[in-house]
């Protein structure tokens, strides 16, 4: 057994990655300014998107897209359950109402067909999630939003530096929202982006991110008070500091090397646990070209196994490797199921079975190829002890 523990994510920081804070920390300018906009810079030019936006987390992002959007009450927004509970908080938190969509069994991500078997004449965004770290297959969904007014704000939380079927990286098209707390691919502290190749709903989301002013902090530095910045409507108070965004940017120039270690790693687990029973790992999305692999997520299946998803991770934890859920069904937490009037679906048996099956093994850049043999070691031994003899 392991005799130090094994997170299932831990931030991979750099010598650079301590350079560049400390530099901006010794700068005499530590909040949103030069470092920020060269992070943007870095961003939109990978991507080639109009605009890219920081701000202090991947919720906050989502939160000022939907703002900008002007959804609220009689509005419907069309999303998994099988997302972060981020997502329909803020929708339920707008007033408006949440339509979850059942994903696919195996890739837990939703289908064209269920996303359009959920529009009505009140839809007003399809907010759907590239499953951790794959790809979802946005063609149909595009065509679908086309000629409707319905906004479309891809979650790729999971998904920065993910590509699809077709050489199309994420973000590099439409809009969309990554996350850069510290479980995600890349990182810096806490933080998060809105991309998008709308220039002008881009403006929108940066003056709503610095109290709705027509320009922002570090402008008004730069200018002086004669700039007399005025509010063009209200707004949050988002933006990602100097701090972070250059420990963003550093992590960025990472984020290739990043992802060609997940995936050695994703495949060493792939191949061996292919031999044990009831540990499903998930099925590959043929809209994927390039998968991150933000999480290497099993499914426990107690039959087979011998053992039920809880059980399982915390005889895992016993010995000394961490484990995650991404994620329990957002309508099957408390305060969903005690209002289930402010939420809607049709039938959402797969995301319940993987709701209670689902787990995340342990999977980051750091980690060794004998990290992988433990933890598999570690599976092989709870499994067998659950299996009735
Ligand atoms: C992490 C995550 C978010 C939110 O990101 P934060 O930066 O933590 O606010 C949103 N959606 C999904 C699918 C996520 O995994």
């Amino acid at each position: 057994m392991r005799t130090d523990f094994l997170p299932f994510a831990r931030p991979s920081i750099s010598e650079e990655d301590v350079a560049a804070v400390t530099e901006t920390l010794r700068s005499g300018w530590i909040t949103t300014g030069a470092g920020c906009a060269a992070f943007e810079a870095a961003i939109c030019e990978r991507l080639g998107c109009a605009a890219a936006v920081a701000v202090t987390s991947g919720t906050a992002a989502m939160h000022l897209a939907l703002h900008a959007l002007g959804i609220g009450p009689g509005d419907e927004v069309v999303t998994p359950s099988m997302t972060w509970v981020s997502t329909v908080n803020l929708i339920t938190m707008a007033g408006a109402t949440p339509v979850f969509v059942d994903v696919d069994r195996d890739t837990l991500m939703a289908s064209p067909e269920a996303v359009e078997a959920a529009l009505t004449e009140r839809t007003r965004a399809i907010i759907p999630v590239d499953f951790a770290g794959a790809a979802l297959d946005m063609e149909p969904i595009r065509r679908l939003v086309d000629d409707r007014g319905i906004a479309l704000i891809e979650d790729a939380a999971h998904a920065i530096g993910t590509i699809r079927s077709g050489g199309e990286e994420v973000g590099s098209r439409g809009t969309a929202i990554f996350s850069l707390h510290p479980i995600k691919t890349i990182t810096s502290g806490e933080g998060g982006v809105l991309v998008t190749d709308d220039a002008e709903f881009g403006d929108c989301i940066r003056r709503l991110r610095f109290h709705g002013l027509g320009i922002d902090a570090w402008q008004r530095d730069q200018q002086g008070r004669s700039s007399q910045a005025e509010v063009l409507e209200p707004g949050f108070k988002y933006n990602l500091p100097d701090m972070n965004a250059v420990l963003g940017q550093s992590q960025l120039a990472r984020l290739d090397a990043f992802i060609t270690q997940r995936a050695h790693l994703a495949k060493r687990y792939r191949t061996q646990l292919s031999n044990i029973s009831g540990i499903l790992p998930l099925g590959d999305a043929i809209s994927t070209e390039r998968h991150s692999w933000h999480l290497f997520i099993v499914r426990i299946d107690e039959d087979a196994a011998g053992i039920d998803r809880d059980a399982f991770m915390e005889a895992m934890k016993a010995r000394n490797i961490g484990t995650g859920i991404h994620f329990r069904a957002a309508h099957m937490h408390q305060w969903y199921r005690d209002h289930a009037d402010t939420w809607r679906a049709n039938g959402l048996a797969n995301t319940e079975w993987n709701s209670n099956r689902i787990c995340s093994l342990p999977l980051f850049p750091d980690m060794s190829e004998s990290d992988v043999d433990d933890v598999v070691a570690a599976v092989r031994e709870v499994v067998a002890a659950g299996v009735p003899a």
